[in-house]
């Protein structure tokens, strides 16, 4: 039953506005007790091909928090008051250690895509901690992107070292979002990206043109020899017109939704898994 993890607003959050000290404070004391006593958990969202077979690319880790007193609760329940405490970097830590231990699980050569903070790539560490982490698990960097959203100002010098750093490493990187910021397109060349997530806001076509945003970042990334992933498809008329755009690869509610460990695991090809 997949109602259990749909998003949920933290009661309390509300109190930010009015006092955001106060808030901040407690439910900061909250999300630390939480990482620290792993009340965090992963959801896993296949990417697949477009073509008719939807063959399943890999997927999506998304962090869910299973608050003991208001259940599970969504990102954005959460995460802007981890961006704004610092608490986002155990958490994204958490989140690398988890998913790395949980691909070490799956066949070898499982594909996945792990959302990183900005605020990741000014922690000097953050590549040797990752390197780290695939040394102890055993996971082959090339089974990794790292997605840096684009809503958010990615692009201090220091970042560009440490986006250096990580693709020296061997992980992939995409701009997930895509659409959604306000980067400046030679970004997209300045930055060592393999590959970029078209924003749900352009999968999902509507008369007013979007559909030719969806047209234009299909060309850009054949241009610039970017992967490109279509992200919340809903619909099958979506899809279907996509895969006419060129698009390959997707991921959203018409295929799966984020689902548990295991039920991704279960879509794996058999021999794969064997
Ligand atoms: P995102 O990285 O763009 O992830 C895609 C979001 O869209 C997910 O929301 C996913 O559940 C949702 N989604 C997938 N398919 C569909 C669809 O067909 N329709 C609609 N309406 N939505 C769809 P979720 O899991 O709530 O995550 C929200 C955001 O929180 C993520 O957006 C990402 O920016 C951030 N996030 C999630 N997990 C992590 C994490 O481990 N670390 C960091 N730093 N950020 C994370
Ligand atoms: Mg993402
Ligand atoms: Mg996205
Ligand atoms: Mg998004």
């Amino acid at each position: 039953d997949m109602a259990m993890y749909a998003a949920k607003a933290l009661p309390g959050t509300a109190a930010l506005h009015y006092d955001a000290d106060m808030a901040a404070t407690s439910v900061g004391a909250e999300l630390q007790d939480a990482i620290r006593d792993d009340q965090l958990f992963l959801l896993f969202q296949p990417i697949v091909t477009l073509d008719e077979g939807h063959r399943v690319l890999g997927a999506e880790a998304l962090v869910r928090w299973n608050h003991p007193v208001h259940g599970t609760l969504a990102p954005a329940a959460f995460l802007p008051l981890a961006e704004r405490t610092g608490l986002i970097v155990p958490l994204g830590r958490w989140v690398l250690r988890t998913s790395l231990r949980q691909l070490a699980d799956w066949p070898a050569g499982t594909l996945l895509n792990i959302n990183i903070s900005p605020r990741d790539l000014r922690e000097p560490d953050f590549a040797t901690a990752l390197s780290a982490l695939l040394d102890e698990y055993g996971v082959a960097a090339a089974q990794i992107t790292l997605e840096i959203t684009e809503s958010m100002p990615v692009v201090a010098g220091e970042s560009f070292t440490m986006l250096d750093e990580l693709r020296a490493l061997g992980v992939k990187l995409a701009l997930d979002d895509f659409g959604t910021g306000s980067s400046p397109l030679s970004l997209l060349h300045d930055v060592p990206l393999d590959e970029v997530k078209l924003d749900r806001a352009f999968t999902q076509a509507d008369p007013d043109g979007r559909v030719s945003v969806a047209a234009g970042v299909a060309h850009l990334a054949e241009a610039l020899k970017l992967h490109v992933v279509a992200e919340g498809v809903e619909t099958p008329q979506q899809a279907e017109r996509l895969r006419e755009l060129g698009y390959r690869a997707a991921q959203g509610y018409h295929f799966a939704r984020p689902m548990p460990a295991a039920d991704f695991e279960a879509l794996l090809p058999v021999e794969a898994r064997a």
